[in-house]
């Protein structure tokens, strides 16, 4: 979701790619999510709306035409998402800038070789700077704030086409039933960040099943050529933000 989202920078050769909003010492806000619903992978989609044509003219590359087996399932596309509101009218398919769709791949081939039951499943990737609005809209003026991007702040990585959010599924059925990350995909609250995994392992808040599979998802991530981001186990940089406003186009 969105805290990743937020402007990022890397922290020196870290793994780990920096967010300057979301700080060690700030207060997190832990909000209610309803359970994710079942995703029905293999659903008919529409026919290409014009948004995604004209991310495709914009050289955007569709990550379940690019990585076959891999899972989609966008979260914004229904209301069960941290805003309760379905975000994402005009975009049902999954498109990724080819720098960004590369390590994916490669992701998606060693989690493959290495635990052949089971795949990756994607739950953002692009985000349009106009739908980023539509977000900050959403949860302007409420304590949801933090966790936004303010697009008149330049956006965050989604909106450059080369961040990832991401999880583990059964590989024969998509569904991640049982694979336990000790959070849900779009969790506003400290228990999803990754930085206090060890602290929350030993307290007994996360178990021992979520913390290998979290890491499990970090490593391919990690070795494919992705960042993580220390605020959110689901999402995955490619490149520092300074680095992204050099070399991409924010996508409008
Ligand atoms: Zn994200």
């Amino acid at each position: 979701m969105i805290i990743a989202c937020l402007p990022c920078s890397t922290r020196g050769n870290s793994i780990y790619a920096a967010c300057d909003k979301v700080t060690d010492s700030e207060p997190m806000v832990e909000v209610e999510q309803s359970p994710k619903k079942a995703a029905s992978t293999n659903k008919q989609l529409p026919p290409k709306s014009k948004l995604e044509l004209t991310l495709e003219k914009m050289g955007m590359l569709d990550v379940k035409k690019e990585i076959p087996g891999i899972y989609v399932d966008l979260m914004y596309t229904r209301a069960d998402n941290f805003t309760g509101k379905v975000l994402y009218r005009n975009l049902n398919r999954a498109y990724l800038h080819p720098d960004a769709m590369a390590p994916l791949k490669r992701a998606q081939a060693i989690l493959k070789k290495r635990r052949p039951d089971l795949s990756l499943k994607v739950y953002d990737a692009v985000r349009p700077m106009s739908v980023q609005q539509i977000m900050w809209n959403t949860v302007a003026g409420t304590s949801k704030n933090i966790y936004v991007s303010n697009p008149k702040n330049g956006g965050g990585m989604h909106n450059y086409g080369v961040a990832v959010d991401v999880t583990l599924c059964h590989a024969t059925t998509g569904d991640t039933i049982g694979i336990d990350m000790g959070t849900q995909i779009d969790y506003l609250g400290k228990l999803a960040q990754p930085r206090y995994e060890t602290e929350f392992l030993k307290s007994g808040k996360l178990s021992k099943e979520a913390y290998e599979n979290r890491k499990l998802l970090r490593e391919v991530m990690v070795e494919a050529g992705y960042k993580v981001l220390p605020s959110e186990w689901w999402h995955f940089n490619l490149v520092s933000r300074s680095v992204a406003k050099q070399k991409y186009k924010v996508i409008p």
